[in-house]
């Protein structure tokens, strides 16, 4: 008999993703490990009992204080993970949106101040409790909408003292919002304006100066960089990418975004854990990426959120074999914090199946960012982070676009707005 903090009952479907191959490719990832008519009991935080709802008597005994959940006949999914958010920064660029729609174009807005850099000014401008306050809002609010893990990413201060302060942040931030978090140090996120026109001198800094104390400290779990023309070049990529690769750190590469820029054949040809963004629709590259075993990371709302009328290849990564996973890309630029919204675009835009698209949000997206033993299913052992949603089927989720969870589940613990 188990004693359970939590049980949760009346589960039409669950979609445990337990079992299966990780990460999930081709025809395997339609599959959810679902279960019908299923109950689940969490003790200390973490699933204790998974089984059928008839089962419940037998098996669980809710402690005294304990609560119980009558799911409804809904479904319950993994709690999501992103698997690529640039979560820590200063400001936002409200400002700027009224040009975008105006069709002014990117350099023009730089030009009056804005784009990336006014994002890099605000948050080296920011005072340590502001950027910890401004991120704990944001992520509080992705957690109400389904995501429990994150990748987030460096990237706004473009200087070595100012990366490793965002770096240091991230654990404080792990430990105030009680969330799965990962590191990713994107310090070639764009040439800092103090190297205009010196890439290769800010790449000597990253290699000489910045990594090492990244990999001493152990700030990060990844190292990625911008790959695309007027950011940082395929050989100062490389350079980069295998200075972390010698210090022990995973690699990822923003790649084939505004063009086919040789990113991803560069995260085939290094074994990248994830070549992320690939808006282009190179066939050879996505071949590439299948045998190298490089997990695309799509960003299927962000085409939208920058205007533009392009969709993420999807189909025709997960056609080609690659293992998709997917995440918001929140950032003052394409500022999307519901995974559900994420989660419509990967199907509407992207063309993956919705089981796909569930799929490329829990495990896919886990093996990602290399939480793969955390985060991402729902077994025995595991934390116990899921949403439930007052629908009857998963496929529903992203069908329904923008599909609120009614309650949403970390360690066992019910996320509240506020
Ligand atoms: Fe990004």
């Amino acid at each position: 008999m188990i004693v359970a903090d939590l049980l949760v009952t009346g589960i039409g479907e669950l979609a445990t993703l337990a079992q299966g191959p990780v990460p999930r490719i081709g025809e395997r990832m339609e599959e959810l490990g679902l279960r019908h008519d299923a109950a689940f009991a969490v003790r200390d935080g973490r699933f204790a009992w998974i089984g059928a709802d008839r089962a419940v008597a037998r098996a669980v005994r809710l402690r005294r204080g304990g609560v119980r959940v009558d799911a409804g006949g809904g479904t319950i999914v993994p709690g999501f993970v992103d698997a690529h958010t640039h979560l820590l920064y200063g400001g936002d660029r409200v400002a700027e949106l009224a040009l975008k729609i105006r069709g002014v174009p990117y350099a023009e807005i730089a030009r009056r101040g804005g784009g990336i850099y006014s994002s890099v000014r605000a948050t080296r401008r920011a005072s340590d409790p502001g950027l910890l306050a401004s991120a704990e809002d944001r992520m509080r609010r992705m957690a109400l909408a389904g995501t429990t893990s994150f990748e987030v990413k460096s990237g706004y201060a473009l200087s070595h003292a100012g990366e490793l302060r965002l770096l240091r942040l991230i654990p404080r931030l792990a430990r105030r919002t009680g969330f799965e978090i990962v590191a990713t140090y994107l310090g070639a996120h764009a040439v800092p304006p103090e190297f205009r026109g010196r890439a290769d001198a800010y790449v000597d800094q990253i290699v000489r100066r910045t990594l090492p104390v990244i990999a001493q400290e152990r700030l990060a779990a990844f190292c990625d960089v911008f790959c695309e023309p007027g950011f940082f070049s395929v050989p100062q990529s490389e350079r980069i990418l295998r200075t972390a690769l010698g210090l022990g750190l995973g690699i990822k590469i923003h790649a084939d975004e505004f063009v086919l820029s040789g990113g991803a054949r560069l995260a085939a040809r290094l074994g990248a854990r994830s070549a992320e963004h690939l808006l282009e629709d190179g066939r050879p590259e996505f071949a590439a990426l299948a045998r190298a075993g490089v997990t695309a990371v799509l960003l299927p709302a962000t085409p939208f959120a920058s205007l533009t009328a392009r969709a993420s290849p999807g189909r025709g990564l997960v056609d080609a074999g690659v293992a998709v996973a997917i995440g918001s890309d929140c950032s003052p630029n394409s500022w999307i914090e519901a995974m559900p919204i994420v989660l419509a675009h990967a199907v509407y835009g992207a063309r993956l199946s919705p089981r796909e698209a569930i799929t490329a949000a829990t495990v896919n997206a886990a093996y990602a960012s290399g939480l793969a033993d955390r985060a991402g299913s729902i077994a025995v052992g595991r934390a116990a982070d899921f949403g439930l949603f007052a629908l009857g089927s998963p496929d529903r989720i992203p069908y329904r676009i923008g599909s609120i969870p009614v309650a949403v589940y970390r360690q066992g613990i019910r996320i509240l707005p506020g």
